[in-house]
């Protein structure tokens, strides 16, 4: 499954130079994007980038200023929300507080007209889903607010949408509950075999759930792509340091033999494949840099002091000072019983990583 690799694949979505202002304010710039069928799609970027703007566009809430929005090889330009395969969950979930939760659900059923035997059955069937099981008759504030939550997935789901827009469907779930419900989405995405467009700026969450990862910057998007290659080979420092914890460190590129070498300070200098010359930064993930109390014998081997630690239970955080100056991070995974920090504040260790590790970014 992998119809973006495939050039004749048929996309459900469509952006062709998609621009919307707002008077003065440009909140989508020139946009182009497909996504597939049956993708379940995350729009991932910091507050005002434009992830609900896009949304809303999809759902026939904004009108683009420029360009085109297909959906199944069709103009959205002349079709009203109501009339497009297209349905919205909402960050305030929307309930309507009288009617009950059976109710709730069924209330897009009826007023298309659908009759009584049938929407009952459609109900059953989406409230299974969601395992909502024998709460239909209580009132939405007489549920939890996970619960809410899940009345709300229900309904959008009730008229078999061809494609589900989420604008941060779990953002109101303690984090227990939404990693939970995560996955719960996904199991639901997939027996559903609806194309789901989720919103959030929660990064973890996209990684977590979506087949690809959109990441936008200022109404455009930087880079799209499967989760792994968003967090392994991130085009830009932009994406790098959004996504996950990254080492970022200034410095001169120069090519030798098939890698590149970066001076990053006097004595410095650390490897990385790919080509690349001039003014770059150099980033590495914290958990693929190794602490320890002797030389490494990786190719990039830094020597430094120990002056922060942070422990995550899973995992350490050492944060180490090389005598440039500049302090690189260290996550260790804590696989065995931890009885006590391998190393403490002020120990003078040795950091090392692989040239297969580092990645040359441009500034
Ligand atoms: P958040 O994560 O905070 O919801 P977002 O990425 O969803 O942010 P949008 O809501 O799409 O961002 O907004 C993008 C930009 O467009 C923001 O700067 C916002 O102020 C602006 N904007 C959105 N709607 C309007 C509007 N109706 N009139 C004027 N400006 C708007």
């Amino acid at each position: 499954f992998a119809p973006w690799n495939d050039p004749g694949a048929a996309a459900l979505i469509e952006f062709r130079g998609v621009t919307k202002r707002f008077g003065e304010f440009t909140a989508i710039d020139t946009l182009d994007l497909k996504i597939y069928p049956k993708e379940f799609f995350a729009l991932l970027g910091p507050s005002g980038c434009g992830k609900t703007t896009l949304m809303r566009m999809l759902g026939g809430f904004e009108t683009p200023t420029e360009g085109t929005i297909e959906i199944d090889g069709q103009d959205m330009a002349r079709v009203p929300p109501n009339k497009r395969a297209v349905n919205m969950m909402f960050q305030s979930y929307a309930l309507f507080p009288h009617l009950t939760v059976r109710d709730n659900i069924a209330f897009g059923l009826k007023r298309e007209g659908m009759e009584a035997a049938a929407r009952k059955a459609r109900v059953d069937e989406v409230m299974r889903m969601v395992q909502l099981g024998a709460l239909g008759s209580r009132k939405p504030h007489q549920i939890s607010g996970g619960q809410r939550q899940r009345v709300a997935l229900a309904r959008s789901l009730a008229k078999a949408p061809k494609l589900l827009l989420l604008d941060e469907p779990l953002g109101a779930l303690d984090k227990k509950l939404r990693e939970e419900t995560q996955f719960e989405l996904m199991e639901i995405q997939e027996t559903t075999g609806t194309t789901f467009v989720i919103v959030t700026h929660d990064q973890e969450e996209a990684m977590t759930v979506a087949s690809r990862v959109a990441v936008m910057r200022e109404g455009r998007i930087v880079q799209v792509d499967v989760p792994e290659r968003i967090y392994e080979a991130p085009n830009s420092v932009y994406v790098a340091d959004f996504i996950g914890d990254v080492n970022l460190l200034e410095g001169r590129a120069r090519q030798s033999g098939s890698g590149v070498v970066v001076d990053v300070a006097e004595g410095v200098s650390l490897t990385a494949e790919g080509m690349a010359e001039g003014a770059v930064t150099y980033a590495v993930r914290p958990e693929k840099v190794s602490i320890s109390g002797e030389r490494p014998e990786t190719p990039n081997a830094v020597r430094g002091k120990v002056i922060d630690i942070g422990y995550l239970g899973g995992s350490s955080t050492y944060h180490v000072e090389l005598p440039s100056g500049h302090v690189v991070k260290a996550a260790t995974a804590n696989t065995r019983r931890v009885a006590a920090r391998a190393f403490d504040w002020e120990d003078e260790v040795w950091l090392g990583w692989s040239g297969t590790a580092g990645l040359v970014l441009e500034r």
